[in-house]
């Protein structure tokens, strides 16, 4: 557990932001500048996949995706939503939630390809903006969850 950096976590500004935090999860909005509004969804302690937790925690986790993709969706109007589990290097099951734009940096690949253009200007200069909102909108999503 010492050696892990996602229960190291001591989030730097330019990393990210914690956005809420419950007794399981966790959600993060992430400081990259060619994919603003990239947010994840982290279990808090470790497990690896997806099936290891039980129905109820699965159910709960997945719903904290899909209420950040609410969120996502409703600040950043983006033209698709990618959401994905990797978690290679981790022992922690999360989940990213990523707004995608045809004209954004790696389109038409994933947010992982090698990029296919610069990230367009005005994308750059709403990012800031657009977090406060998006963090403002994600916490209102979970809120209503309950
Ligand atoms: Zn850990």
């Amino acid at each position: 557990m010492t050696n892990c950096v996602l229960c190291n976590e001591d989030l730097k500004p330019e990393e990210g932001h914690l956005v809420w935090c419950g007794d399981d999860c966790r959600i993060i909005l992430v400081n990259d500048a060619d994919l603003p509004g990239f947010c994840r969804v982290i279990w808090n302690a470790h497990v690896g996949e997806m099936t290891d937790l039980n129905h109820g925690e699965r159910e709960h986790l997945m719903s904290l995706v899909f209420a950040v993709e609410e969120a996502v969706r409703q600040v950043m109007r983006p033209d698709k939503v990618n959401i994905a589990a990797l978690g290679n290097m981790v022992p922690h099951i999360h989940w990213h939630i990523i707004p995608r734009y045809k004209n954004d940096a790696f389109y038409p690949g994933s947010a992982w390809s090698t990029k296919t253009q610069e990230t367009p200007a005005p994308i750059l200069a709403s990012r800031v903006q657009q977090a406060g909102e998006l963090s403002a909108a994600i916490r209102e999503a979970v809120s209503r969850l309950n």
